[in-house]
């Protein structure tokens, strides 16, 4: 399907309308740029979840999750630059009032009514707030704008913990604040979102060959979502672009069909060399250098990031299964999830109303073992439809028949393809196929 303005409008509906995703305190006009999950958003959400955690740190030996607090302390932000440098330049229209960041802007004049802007000025991005019973300069802390900087200073922490060889790698997946001058295109830009970060450190002359690495697992992983080859690229950023901490550094960018250019950025994957590590032992003058016992040395690791985020991830999964197709003279919406990510991975669906009773005897039987829909209203047709917009890969449809013989059918989503199976054998049927696939199971 070609990339357009339209799908984002059927896509941004069908969030709200199936519970994906709403506006976030919508009954009192809506808090804009913040949006909450709902039933299907939070399965979806938790799985892209799970899948990165399960990429990123269960199934490796050398890399090791933490979960760190959200309030900051100021000084983390102080000695890493935000505090001075954490800013977007920002110019209002004199005539709209509109406001925007002047890097995004072309010219000076108000891309909205054409009116002349302001001298840009800095907007700090970060969110500010008081600890404690008392608003005064003292008790400033900041929600944190990235999830990164607290896997620095709990660095000598896990070193120390686990005594890890170089290289290896912190991660995390949590909420990130930034007070973004103009949050829009659903959550592809939000003012509270989830981040998905890994830091890999690793020895100074290595850092070229681990940037490599990681920007092709990294890769591997969007494309193991599902999400289609052509619909990714990669972008290595130049010389004037790069971060004032980064040596290197290269997106992972999807063809959001808001983009300017056709991509938007999903993930950086940066060599921040020794910035942060060096800032922090700056800041705070404690010693994080990492001793290297085998060669009696000390060592200031290099560091590789992999810095994505969960609700742009969230987003291209979605564009990128969303399909229009006709079934029988009826058009219908599916959305191709892989069955990973599925919020509903099987719906047990009575041909009548009167099988109600012997089909919750099966949605029962599958229920310890995958999320089940249990759906006895409308037509079977418009069930089935039901089903496939909002991803469901399987359904099993209990019939007449079945209360003689036994036996179930399932019901692929994307090819359609119907078998027969005995109700007895039906759990190990679909391990077989979510291992396997449909096709080869
Ligand atoms: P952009 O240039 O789009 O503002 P960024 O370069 O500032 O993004 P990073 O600081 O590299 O973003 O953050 C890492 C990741 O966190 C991004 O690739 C993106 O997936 C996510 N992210 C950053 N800002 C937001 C936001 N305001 N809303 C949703 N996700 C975000």
């Amino acid at each position: 399907m070609a990339f357009d303005e339209e799908l984002m409008k059927k896509l941004v509906s069908l969030c709200k309308r199936l519970g994906f995703v709403f506006q976030s305190g919508e009954i009192y006009g809506g808090l804009q740029s913040a949006w909450d999950y709902g039933p299907l958003g939070v399965e979806l959400k938790k799985n892209i979840e799970n899948s990165w955690w399960n990429f990123m740190v269960r199934t490796r030996s050398n890399v090791f999750g933490v979960d760190t607090a959200i309030i900051t302390h100021p000084e983390v932000w102080r000695s890493s630059g935000h505090v001075e440098n954490f800013h977007d330049p920002m110019v209002d229209c004199r005539s709209c009032k509109g406001r925007f960041r002047a890097d995004q802007v072309e010219g000076r004049k108000c891309p909205e009514c054409g009116g002349e802007l302001t001298e840009p000025r800095d907007f700090s991005l970060m969110f500010k707030t008081f600890m404690g019973p008392v608003e005064e300069d003292a008790a400033v802390v900041y929600l944190r704008p990235e999830t990164c900087q607290s896997i620095f200073t709990n660095f000598r922490n896990i070193a120390n913990a686990l005594r890890p060889e170089l290289p290896f790698g912190i991660a995390q997946i949590g909420k990130a604040f930034r007070n973004e001058i103009t949050a829009r295109n659903f959550i592809f830009r939000s003012r509270e979102f989830e981040q998905m970060e890994m830091e890999f450190f690793c020895r100074p002359e290595e850092a070229g060959r681990w940037m490599e690495y990681w920007t092709a697992e990294r890769l591997a992983w969007y494309s193991s979502l599902g999400i289609r080859k052509e619909s990714l690229r990669l972008r290595p950023h130049s010389r004037e672009e790069l971060a004032h901490y980064a040596a290197a550094c290269v997106d992972i960018e999807y063809a959001f069909p808001f983009c300017a250019g056709g991509f938007g950025e999903l993930e950086g994957i940066a060599d921040r060399t020794d910035y942060d590590l060096g800032a922090h032992m700056k800041g705070s003058g404690q010693d994080l250098a990492y001793v290297d016992q085998a060669a009696n040395q000390k060592v200031i690791p290099y560091v590789v990031e992999t810095s994505g985020g969960v609700g742009r991830t969230f987003l291209a999964v979605l564009l990128d299964s969303y399909y229009e197709d006709v079934i029988e003279d009826r058009e219908r919406v599916v959305l191709r999830l892989s069955p990973e990510l599925a919020p509903v991975k099987v719906a047990v669906l009575p041909l009548s109303r009167k099988l109600e009773g012997d089909a919750l005897g099966v949605a029962d039987i599958l229920r310890p073992h995958w999320p089940v829909s249990f759906d006895v209203t409308g037509s079977i047709g418009k069930r089935y439809r039901r089903m496939d917009e909002i991803g469901t890969p399987y359904c099993v449809t209990f019939d007449f028949d079945s209360l003689n013989d036994k036996a179930v059918t399932i019901r692929e989503r994307d090819s359609l393809g119907q078998i027969r199976v005995p109700v007895e054998r039906l759990v190990d049927v679909m391990t077989g196929i979510f291992a396997k696939g449909w096709g080869n199971a």
